[in-house]
């Protein structure tokens, strides 16, 4: 188990003005025995990013290292895959279809280890581990469903005791509640193991949900790397917080702690002056169905899902604005209601 460091790493696939930089500059930090998940649509470099620190791809430029050995860059002779002690975790395809379980899990074991007592009582630890019965030791991986599958690929990549486990996009295949339990049992036998793990995703739930550090990017750049409620509430730009989840963005005026916007006065997490954007979420929009406090205006469509709905809103001067409330009462459209902001708003310069 070791740390993994990032230090502007960039790798570029072909030449001239073709070039696409696949990776940017990245410089990213994952602490010994904590769980990473990079954040970013599909394209911007998640899967690239993986393949570098896996060691199937080399870096143009950077360097990367566990703990305090450099694996790649700085002038040293680059450490093959299969000597970095990585757990890779492949987007498809990450079983042996022809082997069953128990030889799929044993497969990144030393060869001696394989068929004895001891590989024997791994696989079972392994199994017991990602929360599957011991007799699917037997099973072939098409006699497996899909979240089952990625447990067992999880446990293939842990049986070894790698360094670091690098996860691509594990659970997108899976259908929603399957993804939920199946991410569960993974974030605690990361846990329970304590490995260093980066998991890349496309999915702002699983990115939140499920680690210590969410690292944003964008077009081959890491945009922010912060905890998931930082990174939720005080995205580095308003891009960033479109991205993390639904987001109001309203311009106003600042003036030290506070700012006016078509929403009225509303407080801020950090001191400004002047014209700023600011990023509200809906859930920080109240909406009062009862009483004329408020800014007012009236309801165009209702988006309801049970726990909650969205509301989106046509305020008097024409703003438009969704907020989020609890499913339990809730308005219909063509109402007249009230609008709050509570909480604090991230200003931002404006574009
Ligand atoms: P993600 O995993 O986030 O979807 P990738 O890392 O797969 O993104 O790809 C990032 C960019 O690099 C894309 O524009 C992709 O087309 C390009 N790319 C990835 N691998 C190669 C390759 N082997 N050759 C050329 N271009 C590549
Ligand atoms: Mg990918």
């Amino acid at each position: 188990m070791s740390s993994l460091t990032i230090t502007g790493v960039t790798k570029a696939f072909g030449t001239g003005p073709e070039a696409t930089r696949a990776v940017d500059d990245v410089t990213l930090h994952v602490p010994h025995g904590s769980f990473t998940t990079v954040l970013g649509p599909s394209g911007c470099g998640k899967t690239t990013l993986l393949r570098l620190i896996a060691g199937f791809l080399l870096p143009d430029a950077g360097s990367i290292a566990f703990g305090d050995t450099t694996v790649a860059g700085d002038g040293v002779r680059p450490v093959p895959p299969q000597s970095r002690h990585v757990g890779y975790v492949p987007q498809e395809g990450a079983l042996f279809p022809h082997l069953d379980v128990a030889a799929n899990i044993a497969f990144g074991l030393p060869a001696a280890a394989r068929g004895s007592q001891e590989g024997r009582d791994r696989v079972t630890e392994m199994l017991d581990l990602v929360e599957l019965p011991s007799h699917f030791r037997d099973r072939r991986p098409d006699e497996l469903s899909g979240g089952q599958q990625q447990r067992v690929a999880l446990a293939r990549s842990l049986a070894p005791q790698p360094a670091v486990v690098l996860l691509d996009e594990p659970f997108s295949s899976l259908d929603a509640s399957l993804r939920g339990t199946t991410a569960t049992a993974v974030r605690r036998a990361l846990a329970a193991t304590n490995t260093t793990a980066l998991l890349v995703t496309h999915d702002q739930n699983e990115a939140l949900s499920l680690a210590d550090q969410v690292a944003v990017m964008r077009g081959g750049r890491l945009v922010q790397s912060a905890p998931p409620s930082e990174v939720y509430l005080s995205p580095s730009d308003p891009q960033v917080a479109e991205f993390v989840g639904r987001a109001v963005v309203l311009p106003g005026t600042a003036t030290d702690a506070h700012a006016t916007c078509a929403l009225g006065e509303v407080v801020l997490s950090e001191a400004a002056t002047g014209p700023v954007a600011l990023m509200i979420r809906p859930e920080q929009v109240y909406v009062d169905l009862a009483h004329a406090d408020g800014v007012r205006g009236s309801v165009e469509e209702v988006s309801y899902y049970g726990h909650d709905c969205a509301v989106r809103v046509r305020l008097d001067d024409g703003t438009s604005v969704l907020a989020r409330m609890a499913g339990v009462r809730h308005p219909s459209a063509g109402d007249i209601v009230h609008l709050r902001v509570t909480g604090l708003v991230r200003a931002y310069r404006p574009a």
